[in-house]
């Protein structure tokens, strides 16, 4: 039974994610550093997986976002004229670029924003977009939080996807609901359970945000944000003195903007946590995630039925090798007995697990087991593709 009251349920996945090869505590061998975090190779998949479909939904699948990928570092009258230097205080990371008396003090960026902002003109210069059109980034950002704590949550370098959408001010209500829309379904297809959308209200806003929508997840210590929408006006643009020339209408005006941003690690930390489940399989309690397909770091383990069988070990390799041509993410796994690799695939959120045994070899056939029900079925190595796809 899936309990998300279960007063362990953090220390659950912080553990798991550990001992699986998601996430360790950063420079731990030195006794680790607070806020900061490293993902192992299960964790860098899930990951890139939850960017790759932000970016396949979001960027990719679209005609009218232009990506960008900008510096950390930028000129630091970047950051006055945002408000960032004022306002964010001592959350904002210093750095000095040169050296002795050229040395200037500049910032590690606290958001992703900015260095589309500060793009904005350029794209427009090379590819004369009409309004409606957006800039999206995926990059890390770094904030010296305070207190940073329950683990992903809320660190001091993190990483953020995000995307300035730039409308005339007579739409942006409608583009505001159309984001609106689309992040709660991005939510959905990463395997979100469920977001909640919290109306800010006025006082709680930035002073430039006309509405903001916070979409918050129920973690373990509570319902907290997990992403924003922001309604941020012309505030941006006209800070940097940017704007933009409508052939439509003959004017030159500063565009109005929608800002979605995502954090990475948040929705990493909620897709695990809506993934997680304890059952009973054959009598046996196990614990698996109940990862989406697309976002499963592996998408499917190869076995030998045993290990110590060549001809076996031959036949399950071959066909490992074949498929991973096609489909990337794929394991091999011949450690253990059958019953453990099962367990092991089952905590990582592998969705199906194909075994090789003695009847493969006369009549080209696989067990296939589903990953949420434990059921097994034979089928024909020709159908595998498509069943696990
Ligand atoms: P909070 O109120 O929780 O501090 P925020 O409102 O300051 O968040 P934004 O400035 O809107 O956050 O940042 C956009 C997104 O970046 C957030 O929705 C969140 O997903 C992510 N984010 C912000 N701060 C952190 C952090 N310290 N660690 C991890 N992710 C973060």
């Amino acid at each position: 039974m899936k309990d998300k009251k279960d007063p362990d349920l953090m220390e659950k996945i912080v553990s798991l994610c550990k001992r699986r090869g998601f996430i360790y505590p950063n420079s731990e061998i030195y006794g680790g550093l607070a806020g900061f975090w490293d993902y192992g190779p299960l964790g860098v998949e899930l990951r890139h997986n939850i960017k790759q479909h932000f970016w396949d939904k979001f960027v990719s699948g679209r005609d009218d976002i232009y990506p960008v990928s900008t510096s950390i570092i930028m000129n630091p009258k970047v950051w006055e004229a945002s408000g960032h230097v004022s306002g964010f205080g001592n959350e904002i990371f210093k750095t000095s670029v040169g050296s002795g008396e050229e040395a200037a003090t500049s910032y590690l960026r606290p958001e992703t924003a900015q260095g589309m902002f500060a793009n904005f003109k350029n794209i427009i210069d090379s590819f004369h977009p009409r309004l409606p059109f957006g800039l999206a980034q995926i990059g890390k950002a770094f904030r010296n939080e305070i207190s940073p704590r329950d683990f992903l949550f809320r660190s001091r370098e993190f990483e953020q996807m995000e995307i300035e959408y730039f409308v005339r001010e007579k739409d942006w209500e409608k583009y505001f609901s159309e984001w609106q829309e689309k992040m709660k379904e991005y939510a959905k297809e990463i395997g979100i359970n469920k977001v909640h959308e919290l109306e800010v209200p006025e006082g709680d806003r930035a002073h430039y945000s006309r509405r903001t929508i916070d979409f918050e997840f129920d973690y373990p210590f509570g319902r907290k944000e997990l992403w924003g929408l922001a309604y941020r006006t012309d505030f941006d643009l006209k800070n940097h003195g940017l704007d933009y020339f409508d052939d439509e209408s003959g004017e030159r005006f500063a565009p109005h903007v929608i800002e979605p941003t995502f954090g990475v690690d948040r929705s990493v930390l909620a897709v695990l946590l809506s993934a997680y489940t304890e059952d009973e399989l054959g009598g046996e309690p196990r614990t698996y995630l109940k990862l989406a397909k697309n976002i499963a770091p592996i998408r499917a383990a190869v076995f030998p039925l045993l290990k110590n069988k060549p001809e076996l070990v031959k036949k399950a390799r071959e066909l490992f090798l074949n498929l991973k041509s096609q489909i990337p993410n794929l394991e091999f796994d011949d450690n253990g007995n059958i019953g453990k690799r099962y367990r092991r695939q089952d905590e990582i959120g592998t969705p199906f697990c194909i075994t090789i045994d003695f009847d493969t070899l006369e009549d080209d056939t696989v067990t296939v087991r589903d990953r949420d029900s434990g059921e097994q079925k034979r089928i024909k190595i020709a159908d595998l593709k498509e069943a696990i796809v």
